[in-house]
């Protein structure tokens, strides 16, 4: 995206250096703490009205907030309150979210979802069998507010809460019900072979029978 110099209060950012200026929204927003999950969306993807239809509806100060994550210089900061300021900035959060959880559906975004994958960035499946399997985001509803986002294990089909509180409480809407299963359908080969395999207690190493 085009860098330029930044307006707003960027102080919870986690990006550091001398070259803080230069980041724009998205690359921003993305790399907060907790935000390791989403990818970057593309400008194109964004300024095309045809992928934000109905979200104008669906979000207070929708124009304002799509200025703020494209980076768009506005002049609305000047005119607005503290607090309207404050509502512009938590609602382009919420409208990324939105935008994301369609673009990760798409051949730019799952493939941007793919090197995060290979990355680890969604973490590893926490069960003891299956560690080194990488998992993926889930939504356990796509409606906004309902449930904080999950990990998807491809290989024990499950779902965890993910190992960070701050990733923990980003809202599962932002990546939907549908992600994992369609990345799965789109690279089947990185679908495991699910070898049943679980824990077997055992006494002094014999195998316990059942009654
Ligand atoms: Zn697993």
């Amino acid at each position: 995206c085009v860098a330029e110099e930044s307006e707003t209060d960027r102080d919870e950012s986690d990006v550091s250096g001398s070259d803080e200026d230069d980041t724009c929204w998205i690359s921003w927003f993305c790399n907060l703490r907790g935000n390791e999950f989403f990818c970057e969306v593309d400008d194109d993807y964004i300024q095309d009205d045809f992928n934000l239809c109905g979200l104008s509806s669906q979000v207070p100060y929708f124009d304002y907030a799509l200025d703020l994550i494209l980076d768009v210089e506005s002049s609305h900061a000047d005119m607005f309150t503290e607090e309207q300021n404050e509502l512009v900035e938590s609602t382009a959060e919420m409208l990324y979210g939105l935008i994301h959880v369609c673009y990760i559906l798409t051949t730019k975004g799952i493939s941007a979802m793919l090197q995060k994958y290979k990355n680890y960035d969604f973490g590893p499946c926490p069960r003891v069998y299956y560690s080194g399997q990488p998992c993926l985001p889930v939504g356990q509803s796509d409606i906004p507010r309902s449930s904080t986002v999950k990990i998807y294990c491809p290989k024990c089909e499950d779902i965890y809460y993910p190992r960070s509180k701050y990733q923990g409480n980003i809202d599962g809407a932002y990546f939907g019900t549908t992600f994992p299963h369609l990345f799965l359908m789109t690279y089947g080969h990185l679908k495991p072979q699910n070898a049943a395999q679980s824990y077997v207690p055992r006494v002094f190493s014999y195998k316990l029978h059942k009654p």
